[in-house]
């Protein structure tokens, strides 16, 4: 038992039964004083580890200012942290939201709204099979996870799938009713896979051709997860909208929907909500920005993605796992067999130290450790899995 009654939780997923007290950096801590090494940071939301100080602190002086004025009004948190979102992107301007749904979301109706005032009420957005932008209505109809299509179905209408990494079915999906072509960088709920440079451009190119706007679903791979700031930036394309999440608040709860002026065409009403752009969350969002922007901090991330990389294709080479991939810190390791989710269960319970890794697709595990995690914290969590996947293969 963990001395928690959570009796009053509404089941939505199957949960070890832990509770989990306090957590610093890399580490948590449940509620039998047990550690655990996080290497799932709540799904790459905490970019800086648990409770970092520049987040507690700017939380902290920021609540005993101004919560939240209302978004019918400015708020210079907000506004600064637009400013420096868009002088260190491609992008001119910004609408802050709480979740990455919510900025899909956003981004799905800027894209239509635009179609109606620019291409004859075009509204069709392409997106990707396996593709994952959120749990709304909308956004789980923008998603291609499987299964998806008849949960809670009738669908939204106006997403036609793409396969990914294949300009031709992009292509062939074209027509008078497309606005706009949305992706993830590199498709994370599917598994870690990248679209190639290539691709991207293919993407851009296509997109330019035929007056479409390309949408870049940024909440898994912006604020420095891939070792760049944004990971359209390794393609060398600009995108014309951009939307941001996890990361980007640093645990707490913030998002951004990002686009080029001329994209930007909502009017006044169109667009809103109760806590969209609050100072409180702005405040740390813009903590967590200068962080990462602080000189060499992205630069590590790259370096360390690199050692994890290297580290995991090690361990696949001495249990004849599969093959390794990823860009920064948000890596997978792709198994011999369908053991993701034992593996991740062992991890956890592993002793007296337990690790926390996430299995998106059963044949292979996901890593996407906090973004300043320690080389030695890297190699611990190497040594548990070593520890943890041996007895399998006995
Ligand atoms: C997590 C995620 C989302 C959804 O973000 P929420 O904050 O859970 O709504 C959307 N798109 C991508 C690529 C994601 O990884």
């Amino acid at each position: 038992m963990n001395h928690c009654d959570t009796s009053a939780l509404m089941s939505i997923t199957n949960r070890p039964d832990i509770v989990f007290h306090e957590g610093h950096g890399s580490w948590l801590t449940d509620h039998t004083g047990k550690r655990y090494l996080d290497f799932v940071q709540g799904w790459a939301v905490n970019c800086l580890g648990h409770s970092p100080d520049v987040v507690a602190q700017a939380l902290a002086e920021q609540a005993k200012r101004l919560i939240n004025p209302s978004p019918a009004f400015y708020n210079a948190p907000a506004a600064e942290l637009a400013s420096l979102l868009t002088q260190n992107s491609v992008f001119d301007r910004v609408f802050f939201a709480n979740s990455g749904a919510e900025a899909n979301e956003g981004a799905i109706k800027l894209a239509r709204k635009w179609g109606q005032v620019n291409r004859n009420g075009a509204f069709e957005i392409i997106t990707f099979e396996n593709g994952f932008h959120g749990r709304t209505l909308a956004t789980m109809s923008a998603s291609g996870k499987p299964g998806w299509d008849t949960l809670f179905a009738p669908q939204v209408p106006g997403f036609p799938k793409a396969r990914y990494n294949d300009i031709d079915s992009v292509a062939a999906l074209i027509r008078a009713e497309t606005v706009a072509v949305m992706l993830e960088p590199i498709q994370g709920e599917a598994g870690v896979i990248p679209a190639s440079d290539e691709f991207m451009r293919d993407l851009r190119e296509l997109t330019r051709r035929h007056g479409l706007l390309l949408i870049v679903d940024e909440v898994q791979t912006g604020m420095g997860r891939t070792g760049k700031l944004f990971a359209y930036e390794h393609a060398g394309i600009e995108p014309d909208v951009m939307t941001l999440g996890k990361g980007i608040g640093g645990g707490v709860p913030l998002s951004a929907l990002l686009a080029r002026e001329e994209v930007c065409c909502f009017q006044p009403g169109d667009q809103g909500g109760t806590f969209n752009g609050n100072p409180l969350m702005c405040a740390v969002g813009l903590a967590v920005l200068r962080t990462l922007l602080a000189p060499g901090f992205l630069q590590s991330v790259a370096d360390k993605g690199i050692y994890l990389a290297h580290g995991l294709e090690a361990l696949s080479a001495r249990h004849g796992l599969g093959t390794e991939r990823g860009q920064g810190l948000l890596r997978a390791l792709t198994l011999d067999g369908e053991r993701g989710p034992a593996i991740v269960e062992a991890a956890r319970l592993h002793e007296p130290t337990g690790l926390l890794i996430n299995s998106p697709r059963p044949n292979l595990l996901r890593f996407m450790p906090a973004l300043n995690v320690e080389l030695n914290e890297i190699d611990r969590m190497l040594e548990i899995l070593d520890a943890v996947i041996s007895p399998d293969r006995a």
